[in-house]
C-alpha cells in the first residue's frame, strides 16, 4: 500500500515485512505494507467549536481535505513536510489537540504566502485558519510560544506605537531581546543603532544595501532612526485599534 503523507503516520506503527504470501499469493514489495490501526478516544469537540465561532475561523466547516492547500504551501514542500495545513485543519475539526501538540514545533513556521488560500477550491481562508487554531492553543496553553510568534507581538508592537515599521528600531529592540548590549538614546530610551554589539550577520546584511544607497537617502534613515517619526493623528488610532484587537484576542 502506498502512503502518500507517509510523515504523518507513527513509524512504530508502520510493518513491512521481507516477504509476504497471503492465501498462496506473494504480496512482498510495496503493497507489503502494513498501517497497524490505532483507536483514539481523547478527543475534544469544544475546541472545534471555538474554533468555528471565531471571526477568522469559520471557514474551517467548508474543507473537504482535498489537500491542494498543503501541495501549494512552501513550507511543507521546501522546508519540513510535517508542517502540512491540511492535516492541521483535519485535526482541529476531531479535536485531536494531543496529535496538533505532537506538531507544535512546526506550527508556527507559516510564512503568510497566502498560496493556500488563493488555491483552495472550498473558499477556506487557510492562513487565518491556522492562525486561529494556533491563537486558540496558545490562549489555553496548550502549545508554548516560539521565537517567530515573539517576533510577531514585537513588531505588532512597533507598528501599533508608531503606525509604521520602524525598521531600526524593530531590528536592533529585537537583537537587543536576543541577549546583545545596544546603546540607547537618553531621553526616548530607544536603540541607538550600530552603537552597541551587533551580531555579524546583521553587519551583513546591513551594509551590503547601504553601499548602493545614495546619502540624501542614508541621512533621512539616520534621522528616522533618531527621532522616530509617527503617523499623523496616530495617538487616537492607536488607541482604537489597541482596543478592536484586544476585543479580537490578537493581542495576548
Ligand atoms: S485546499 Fe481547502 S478544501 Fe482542500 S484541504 Fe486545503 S483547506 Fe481543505
Ligand atoms: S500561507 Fe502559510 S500555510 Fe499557506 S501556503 Fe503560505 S506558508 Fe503555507
Amino acid at each position: 500500500m502506498a502512503i502518500h503523507e507517509r510523515s504523518l503516520v507513527e513509524p512504530e506503527r508502520i510493518v513491512r515485512k521481507e516477504r509476504l504470501v497471503i492465501d498462496g499469493v506473494d504480496v512482498s514489495g510495496d503493497w507489503n505494507l502494513i498501517i497497524l490501526p490505532r483507536v483514539i478516544n481523547d478527543y475534544d469537540l469544544d475546541f472545534a467549536k471555538e474554533i468555528i465561532n471565531s471571526p477568522d475561523g469559520k471557514t474551517i466547516t467548508l474543507c473537504y481535505q482535498c489537500s491542494y492547500c498543503t501541495a501549494s504551501c512552501p513550507v511543507h514542500n521546501y522546508w519540513d513536510e510535517r508542517y502540512n495545513p491540511r492535516h492541521f485543519i483535519y485535526l482541529a475539526r476531531l479535536g485531536l489537540i494531543d496529535e496538533l501538540q505532537k506538531r507544535a514545533d512546526v506550527m508556527w513556521r507559516c510564512v503568510s504566502c497566502h498560496k493556500c488560500t488563493h488555491r483552495c477550491p472550498k473558499g477556506v481562508l487557510v492562513e487565518e485558519v491556522l492562525k486561529v487554531i494556533l491563537r486558540t492553543m496558545a490562549k489555553k496553553g496548550l502549545i508554548d510560544e516560539y521565537p517567530s510568534k515573539k517576533f510577531d507581538k514585537f513588531f505588532t508592537e512597533s507598528v501599533l506605537e508608531y503606525g509604521r515599521i520602524e525598521d531600526g528600531e524593530l531590528l536592533f529592540g529585537w537583537i537587543e531581546k536576543q541577549g546583545y548590549n545596544v546603546v540607547k538614546d537618553p531621553i526616548l530610551k530607544k536603540p541607538i543603532p550600530f552603537l552597541g554589539e551587533t551580531p555579524e550577520w546583521l553587519k551583513q546584511l546591513v551594509m551590503k544595501p547601504i553601499k548602493s544607497m545614495n546619502i540624501s537617502f542614508l541621512v533621512l534613515n539616520a534621522k528616522h532612526m533618531l527621532f522616530h517619526p509617527r503617523t499623523k493623528s496616530w495617538n487616537k488610532f492607536k488607541q482604537v485599534l489597541r482596543k478592536v484587537m484586544q476585543e479580537e484576542g490578537a493581542l495576548t
